[in-house]
């Protein structure tokens, strides 16, 4: 099993429609800051922005 030390388990929130359609994993040392990516979101069926939300 790789050591997890520096990764923080997140959700991409959908800017659109505020539906959870992602879980992710961040590197906390690699990446500063929200994450904020275009991706598929098959409620508004395109693709839409996505930001880093908290899980639970
Ligand atoms: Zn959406």
């Amino acid at each position: 099993m790789a050591k997890a030390k520096n990764v923080e388990l997140i959700a991409l929130q959908c800017t659109e429609c505020k539906r959870r359609n992602y879980t992710t994993k961040k590197n906390k040392r690699n990446s500063q800051g929200k994450l904020e990516l275009q991706k598929y979101c098959r409620f508004d069926r395109k693709h839409t922005l996505h930001k880093e939300t908290k899980i639970k």
